[in-house]
């Protein structure tokens, strides 16, 4: 008996599941017929019209936090009660959107950090060049 659940199944058919999830969900549907039954049965079920949980997660995924709000959780900037949404909406659901989402942001962050870095390095450099040619000027 396997013990994944029709939740999963159906998060992994809407490609909801966190990479780690959805790489055992995989393996498990490969290696067991039955539960790619099941996964069929839960998709039929679904089209049909039935409320399943696949429209639990879709509206999961409606209810996903903006991306301002994932800038402010990059920057620890959210008010207490977003933080905790926002990091059960991560962390426990983990949603792939969402942490796509947040890698992205986190890239751009980085390289603007970096920019940053460089233009301050520049100026420093700069600042003790000038600072070395007026001393030469001053001791001739
Ligand atoms: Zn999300």
């Amino acid at each position: 008996m396997s013990t994944i659940s029709d939740e999963d199944l159906l998060a992994y058919a809407d490609e909801l599941l966190n990479l780690v999830t959805a790489s055992t969900v995989e393996a498990e549907l490969r290696k067991d017929s039955s539960l790619r039954e099941r996964l069929q049965i839960l998709l039929e079920g679904r089209d049909s019209g039935s409320i399943s949980l696949g429209e639990v997660w879709r509206h999961g995924r409606i209810t996903c936090p903006s991306r301002s709000e994932m800038g402010l959780y990059l920057m620890n900037a959210l008010e207490a009660e977003r933080l905790d949404y926002v990091t059960f909406h991560l962390e426990t659901i983990g949603c792939a959107y969402c942490q796509a989402t947040l890698a992205e942001l986190k890239t751009a962050a980085e390289s603007l950090e970096l920019d940053a870095q460089d233009s301050q390095r520049r100026e420093r450099l700069f600042a003790s060049s000038a600072g070395f040619l007026q001393n030469r000027d001053s001791n001739s």
